[in-house]
Order: C-alpha cells, then structure tokens, then sequence
C-alpha cells in the first residue's frame, strides 16, 4: 500500500494537465516573442492561457504575471510594494506570524533595509481578526500581506474582511493564495485583493510555474534583469508547456471546487475523529475553518521525525511541521504562532489529503498512526515521566 498524504508539499499532476502540457513540448514549440508563424502559435496558447487563469480568480488578464512559482510571486509582490512604499515615505508593513517562508524571509531583508515591519499574532485557532489589522494599519502602512490559508495547519483567514479594511484605508493588500488556489473561491474583485500569488504544483499543475496577479495601476518591480516578457515584469522566455499545464490544472479544480470540498471534508473529518481518539492528542488549527484537505496534530511525549520515518516504512507518505531538513532543531513557527509550546510542537504530524485519496486509505492511516505513536510513546524517556507524573502533561 502506497498512501501520499503530502498534498500541502506538491500534488501529482493530473492528467488533464498532463495532456495539456504534451503539445507545447513537441509541436508547438515556439518563442511567443518571435514574429514568425511558429512563435505566434505560442504567443496565442500563452494568451488563451492568461485569459483561462484571470477568468478563475476574478482578473483581467492584463493583471496576470507568470512567475517560476508562489515562493518568487510572493517576493516580488512584497518588493514592488516596498518600492512604491518608500518612493512616498511608507516604509511599515502588516503580516502575520505564521507565513510561509518566502513572505517572512522577504520581509526580514526589508527589514534590515530600514522597513518596519509588523507581525501580527495569530490566536491559538490559528486565525487573525480583521480588526487586528485595521488597528495595525497607520499612516506609513505600505503594505498588508495576510495568507489566504495556512500551509501547515490549513487555516483560513477572513481575506475579504482584510480586503474591505485596507481598501477603505487606501493600503494595498496582497494574499498567499497558494495554498487556497484550488480549494477555496477566489474572487480578486469582489474581495478587494489588490496583489496575490498562486502556485502550479498545489493544485495538480506542474512545479516550477506560478501566478502573480497584480491589480491595474499597480507597477511591479522585476526581479530578473532581460527581455520585456510579461509587460516588463519578470523578463525571460515563458515556460509555454507549464503555463498551459497550470491553466488547465487550475479550470479543472475550480469546476469541480465545491463536490471535491464535499468529499475531502468528510475524509478529513473522518481521519481527525481517528486521531483525536489517541490519548493526549490535540488537533492544530480551528476545525471548521480548515483547508477541505487538512489534518494537523501534535502528539505529546513523541518526536515528530521518528512518527514520519515509521508511516513512511507503513506506505504512509506525511510532513511534520519541524525543520529538521534545514539541520535546526527548531520546531514550526506555525506552531509556535499558535501557542503550542516547544515539546508539543516537536511531536506534530501534517496529513494533507487529495481528491483521490480513498476511504480505505483513510481508515488504514488512522490504525497505523495509532500504532505508530503507541509504539514510539512504549520507548520514550520523555513519555515515561508523563506517565509516571514525573512531568506534567501539557496535552490533556
Ligand atoms: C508551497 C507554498 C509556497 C511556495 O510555492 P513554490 O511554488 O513551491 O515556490 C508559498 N506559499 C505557500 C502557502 C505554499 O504552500
């Protein structure tokens, strides 16, 4: 049994995407920026393409920029606000705790550029409230930059509340949508989102191509010195086979949105009634205002390293929040954002489901799980003071 329950890490590509992508590696393979006949065949493809995605999220296509993927739409969305910030004096900037990387690793080099910069708390349900933002916001507010959905713990923020907020006060408003693309409704318009970054390969498209949408009127600053691809925004020869796999990955998602949040979330739901039933297990992040496909715990007196080594030896394919790839031994910031405490948030554990995952898939990881954290809580020195009340349990 092969289970892959890493969706929030990358998805397999659908076939449509698939299929949609072949052509633009064999027969169509031209430079859209040459005149002759077999660059404008690309050329047509590529604005079919951005027409497709702008359709999906609420844009004009004219405020579509291709970029090589969420984690360089997320930097060039908080850099060309920066610029425009500090052009006219603004130099603060409003997120959250709990971003993904390529949003506060950017803001940390704005920072150490003179950019003040404001992380706003999230509470232990792993939401913020609009009205944090709104008294966050002052004169010199150049940018508002709030997750659509969490990564790790799947929460969903109040975007268009946000939205509604920094529109009133004149702030530009820019959303990690990445994890949302796919799953929720996006309308940039009707929800006032002024920036917002997508990303391929979480909703089944291809790795390595992203969206950056940008309202009209606002200017983008490049990153890559070159050629005038994308208005001037993002120079080099476009990815033609992955933009068309991303757009047809993106249609077939949004079309069948609603009765695939129907079926996951009764999965989901499934697995964390599962989970929940182990002892001194606690579910990370609010449990209606979730991803359809999102399921995060933290299991005390266990490592959540050694949880995963021993779900992969099951077929199991998990993410858990800890570093440990980076070589640090620290644990997620998103957990640490929601409060939990060092120890609690070592032993977490992310299964993000898809719409092929299956009843039995579910049913076979909630038996293995349970096992699994019996077997590692029988070995652990740490489990052994719970037990005997050498330690506190801090998970009831
Ligand atoms: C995956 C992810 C990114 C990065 O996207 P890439 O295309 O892998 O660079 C950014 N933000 C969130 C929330 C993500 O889940």
């Amino acid at each position: 049994m092969k289970i892959y329950l890493d969706n929030a890490a990358t998805t397999k590509m659908s076939k449509t995407a698939i299929d949609a992508m072949l052509p633009y590696m064999d027969t169509i393979y031209g430079n859209p920026s040459s005149l002759h006949s077999a660059g404008q065949a690309a050329a047509e493809a590529l604005a079919k393409a951005r027409k497709q995605i702008a359709g999906c999220i609420g844009a004009s296509p004219e405020e579509i920029t291709f970029t090589s993927g969420g984690s360089e739409a997320d930097n060039q969305a908080i850099i060309s606000a920066a610029r425009i910030g500090q052009k006219k004096g603004k130099r603060h900037i409003i997120s959250t705790a709990f971003e993904h990387h390529a949003v506060l690793y950017t803001l940390d080099r704005l920072e150490k550029e003179g950019f003040e910069i404001t992380l706003l708390d999230v509470h232990d349900n792993g939401i913020i409230l609009p009205e944090q933002v709104s008294s966050a916001i002052r004169e010199d507010t150049c940018l508002v930059t709030v997750m659509y959905a969490n990564n790790e713990i799947g929460t969903i923020q109040p975007i268009e509340a946000i939205g509604n907020i920094c529109r009133a006060k004149n702030v530009p408003f820019h959303t990690d949508a990445v994890q949302a693309a796919g799953h929720l409704h996006i309308h940039v318009k009707k929800q006032n989102i002024d920036m917002l970054s997508l990303s391929a390969h979480k909703f089944h498209g291809p790795k390595g191509i992203g969206v950056l949408y940008a309202k009209k009127g606002i200017p983008l600053t490049s990153l890559i010195e070159g050629g005038a691809q994308e208005r001037r925004n993002r120079a080099g020869t476009e990815n033609i086979p992955a933009i068309m796999g991303m757009s047809a990955a993106l249609s077939e998602a949004c079309t069948r949105m609603d009765e695939n949040a129907v079926s996951l979330c009764a999965l989901r739901d499934k697995l964390i009634a599962g989970l929940s039933q182990i002892p001194h297990s606690i579910l990370n992040g609010d449990a209606a205002k979730r991803l359809p496909g999102n399921v995060n715990f933290c299991f005390e007196g266990i490592e959540g390293e050694s949880l995963l080594l021993l779900l992969d030896d099951k077929g199991i394919c998990a993410s858990s929040g800890s570093a440990c790839t980076s070589g640090s031994l620290d644990p997620s910031h998103v957990l640490l954002a929601i409060g939990r405490v060092h120890d609690v948030a070592h032993g977490s554990l992310r299964l993000t489901l898809s719409e092929e995952t299956t009843e039995e898939e579910i049913t076979y990881t909630i038996e293995a799980v349970k096992t699994v954290v019996e077997y590692l809580r029988s070995i652990s020195p740490v489990w052994r003071d719970l037990i005997s009340g050498k330690r506190n349990f801090i998970i009831k």
